[in-house]
């Protein structure tokens, strides 16, 4: 309950289950649940996105591993179930139900626009479905679901809340349905670029990302591998930028003074490539640990589930049902 003065903030974000989480989804959007888990005053729910996994070519074998994973990985780096309601999407149906309910409010034009979508299709256009359309009114109902008004995701995610937000607005108009517009919660970094320089760092790209497991000569192969121009000195290349960028992520001191080489002109891209990785690797380890040590524990992770899942479902049920009867039924 909030008992200061400051306002209300109520935040939802999730993570698609699949093995491969890189620093992409750490920093654009791990980080800012992190920060928000760290606030007075801020109601945490944070889930994995099961359901949004289905929407692309997905592994059914897998799917409920990589969920309970995921919920490992988020204890291991840093979500404490003690602050934050971590639960599974799927294990809760309002999620799928009030989905279908939004499903109703969007035009089907307005989401064949979306940035997100036409980049899915590029990448898997055998997999065009209903669900990958539609996968915004899903997003939304996560949102509206919680009533929440601060949501850690990248950049990539904008257009996305867009869209929940003009539901929103309609469920006001329409239905009389009043509740907060979400905005998005910024970190640092909202977008972090694929290792390659093409595009954003995608799981989807392989050679695009630093998964959080890599190890230290995985780490430090993939970062040799970033272009950067070949002479030290005048203006800073994108591979360049990537690696200070990146670096100063992880080593703000490190970063001032390789910055501070390369302005002098006496930079050696290898060792900022070095630094850069040996730091990466410094950073992501105890979370490596600590997300090993958890795998051995799934009754503990079962347990966190069940109880978030309890917490999260008559949160969702309640705002279902005020939704369900405005609309109708
Ligand atoms: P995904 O499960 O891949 O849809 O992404 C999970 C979260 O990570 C979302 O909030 C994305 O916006 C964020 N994210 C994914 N890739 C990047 C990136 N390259 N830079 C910043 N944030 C990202």
């Amino acid at each position: 309950m909030n008992t200061s003065s400051q306002p209300y903030m109520r935040t939802l974000a999730g993570m698609r289950p699949t093995n491969i989480l890189h620093i992409g989804n750490y920093f654009g959007s791990l980080e800012g649940m992190l920060e928000l888990q760290a606030m007075p005053n801020v109601d945490c729910y944070f889930m994995v996105a099961d359901l949004h996994a289905i929407t692309t070519p997905y592994n059914k074998g897998e799917l409920e591993e990589y969920s309970r994973d995921m919920v490992a990985l988020y204890i291991a780096a840093g979500l404490d179930p003690k602050k934050s309601t971590l639960f599974i999407q799927s294990h809760i149906p309002a999620h799928t139900e009030l989905a279908f309910l939004l499903s109703s409010m969007v035009s089907i034009a307005r989401l064949m626009h979306l940035p997100t979508y036409k980049e899915k299709i590029k990448q898997h256009p055998d997999a065009n479905s209903l669900a990958l359309l539609s996968y915004p009114a899903l997003m939304a109902a996560d949102i509206i679901l919680y009533k929440t008004t601060h949501v850690p995701v990248g950049l990539d995610q904008e257009p996305h809340l867009e869209i929940t937000r003009e539901l929103i607005r309609k469920l006001d108009t329409e239905l009389g349905v009043k509740l907060p517009e979400p905005v998005r919660f910024s970190t640092k970094s909202s977008y972090i670029p694929s290792l390659t320089l093409d595009g954003k760092m995608s799981k989807s790209v392989p050679n695009s990302y630093i998964a959080i497991s890599d190890s230290f000569d995985q780490i430090h192969k993939k970062i040799r591998a970033v272009p950067t121009a070949t002479e030290s000195g005048g203006e800073m290349s994108p591979g360049v930028k990537l690696l200070f960028d990146l670096l100063s992520l992880v080593s703000t001191e490190e970063a001032r003074r390789y910055k501070k080489d390369f302005e002098e002109g006496s930079l050696q891209y290898s060792q900022l490539k070095d630094a850069l990785a040996d730091s990466l690797y410094v950073f992501l380890e105890p979370i490596q640990k600590k997300y090993g040590a958890l795998k051995q524990d799934p009754v503990y992770v079962s347990t966190i589930i069940d109880q978030g899942t309890q917490k999260a479902s008559a949160e969702a049920e309640t705002q279902l049902t005020l939704i369900k009867k405005a609309m109708g039924f």
